[in-house]
């Protein structure tokens, strides 16, 4: 049979850049034995305008009954912009910050002010920031943006009408916690959620096939979620409506209510979800269990530290924890990456302009600089180099203006700071081996695929 039938050009160059797997360091799924997968945010992607808005209400909601907030406050509306993922809370003053890969706080909001950059350096006087401090809360997950946003909010309120909150910036944000807490811990979220799943939840089609495929190439796959036994079954349920096999036919391990990121130091055994008392979760074949721990885990599937790829969304307790504690390899999901790679394709001749602009300006500076050398003859850089960098400076701005309208219109790119790497886009770098925005991304890639890191360059070898 002839291959000359299907000309070059009609075979795709891969999935388009918003549902690529992204890798950071080389990953050969040859010689992983067994893929895990976080469930919240991972394997569930919620619908994030409705999650979030709901618990930002039922947090409202206990503030008022549970600790004496005014019902005022309930009027209050949700802005999902306020907040993004890698942000820190100083709670002493009241402020959301954004800081670089290096820990530099390069931007801060109080309430719905952003600070200037003069009032920010006087603030944060030393630049860095020791997040291990009481003072400081890192905003590590998507369950944390609805806390963001509701700290910005009362913060405003508490600066424009004194009277009306009284308790100090910390006490503040203590109470939030304490409440988005509770919402979680005591049912009454899960209840709303699970009474209109459809609702709550963005269901992906492609899920099934995916940890079909998976499966089929041998790999064994299990469920590590920190949800309890009967959310994680009705949720895994909604989002695996396609396929009618039990869970515990899916997964060859099913671990709930896992307390991630205790997980993974030793605890010992699980329990056993006790067989055929949860309608969606019989244990049939007896491999659902609840707690323990990552060594419990890794006898149970006969695989081990790095022939385990674990898929999680959580900076710290799914890919930090994971890699550093007991040495698996990483998948991080990062929903974000859709629309972040969607805009930037969308400005991508402005993006490259902008490159461009700067590399000329590199050039011209040094140029001018030979100019202004110690001992020059004359000291000062010619009219027409002069005119060139005033010129190219102008256009700099303008594109940044122009491609940085393309993000959150108060945090900017949730990955980057600048030229460089935010706190949130330094840590997927560190610790996730590769990343994507959801699982069924995996789908048209061969299961035994090797991802290459693209070459990591640094800033000599530009
Ligand atoms: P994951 O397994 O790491 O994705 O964790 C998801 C679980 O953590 C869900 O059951 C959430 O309800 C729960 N969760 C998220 N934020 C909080 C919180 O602030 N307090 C208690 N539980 C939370
Ligand atoms: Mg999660």
């Amino acid at each position: 049979m002839s291959t000359a039938a299907v000309p070059r050009d009609a075979v795709p160059v891969g999935p388009p850049p918003a549902l690529r797997v992204y890798c950071n360091r080389n990953l050969r799924m040859s010689s992983i034995a067994a893929i895990g997968f976080d469930m919240d945010h991972t394997l569930a992607l919620y619908n994030a305008e409705t999650f979030e808005h709901l618990c930002f209400a039922m947090a409202l909601r206990l503030l008022v009954r549970q600790k004496g907030y005014p019902a005022t406050i309930l009027d209050l509306a949700y802005e999902p912009q306020q907040a993004q993922r890698g942000l820190i809370v100083d709670k002493r003053l009241g402020n959301l910050l954004k800081t670089d890969s290096h820990g530099y706080v390069s931007r801060v909001r109080h309430g719905a002010r952003t600070l200037a950059r003069e009032e920010r350096r006087e603030v944060y006087k030393r630049g860095r920031l020791r997040l291990s401090q009481d003072r400081y809360r890192v905003f590590d997950t998507l369950f944390d943006v609805p806390e963001g946003c509701l700290y910005a909010e009362l913060v405003r309120l508490k600066d424009e009408e004194p009277d009306l909150i009284r308790s100090s910036y910390r006490i503040l944000f203590n109470d939030i916690r304490e409440a988005v807490d509770t919402i979680h811990r005591d049912g009454s979220l899960k209840r709303t959620i699970m009474a209109d799943l459809d609702r709550y939840f963005v269901r992906d089609p492609h899920l099934g096939d995916t940890l079909r495929r998976l499966r089929a190439a041998g790999k064994k796959l299990f469920l590590l979620t920190n949800s309890e036994v009967e959310y994680t079954a009705a949720v895994m349920r909604h989002a695996l409506a396609d396929d009618p096999s039990p869970l515990d036919e899916v997964f060859d391990l099913v671990i709930c209510a896992a307390r991630k990121p205790d997980f993974f130091v030793p605890r010992g055994k699980g329990r056993a979800v006790p067989r055929g008392k949860i309608e969606l979760l019989a244990n049939a074949r007896g491999n659902c269990y609840v707690g323990g721990d990552a060594f419990f885990l890794e006898s149970k599937l006969g695989a081990f530290g790095d022939a385990i790829l674990y898929f999680g969304d959580h900076t710290y307790g799914d890919i930090l924890r994971s890699k550093k504690s007991v040495g698996w390899r990483t998948a991080m999901i990062v929903p974000e990456l859709e629309q972040e790679v969607a805009a930037q394709l969308a400005l991508r001749d402005e993006f490259r302009a902008l490159e461009e602009i700067e590399a000329r300006l590199e050039e011209l500076e040094f140029r001018r600089d030979f100019h202004l050398r110690p001992g020059a003859p004359e000291s000062v850089a010619p009219p027409d180099l002069a005119a060139e960098i005033a010129a190219g400076l102008q256009r700099r701005s303008a594109l940044q203006r122009r491609t940085a309208a393309v993000y959150n219109p108060f945090w900017g790119s949730l990955f980057k700071e600048g030229r460089a790497a935010s706190r949130f886009g330094g840590q997927v770098k560190d610790f996730a081996c590769i990343y994507t925005s959801r699982v069924s991304n995996f789908r048209p890639y061969p299961a035994n695929r090797f991802f290459m890191n693209p070459g990591e360059r640094l800033a000599h070898e530009l």
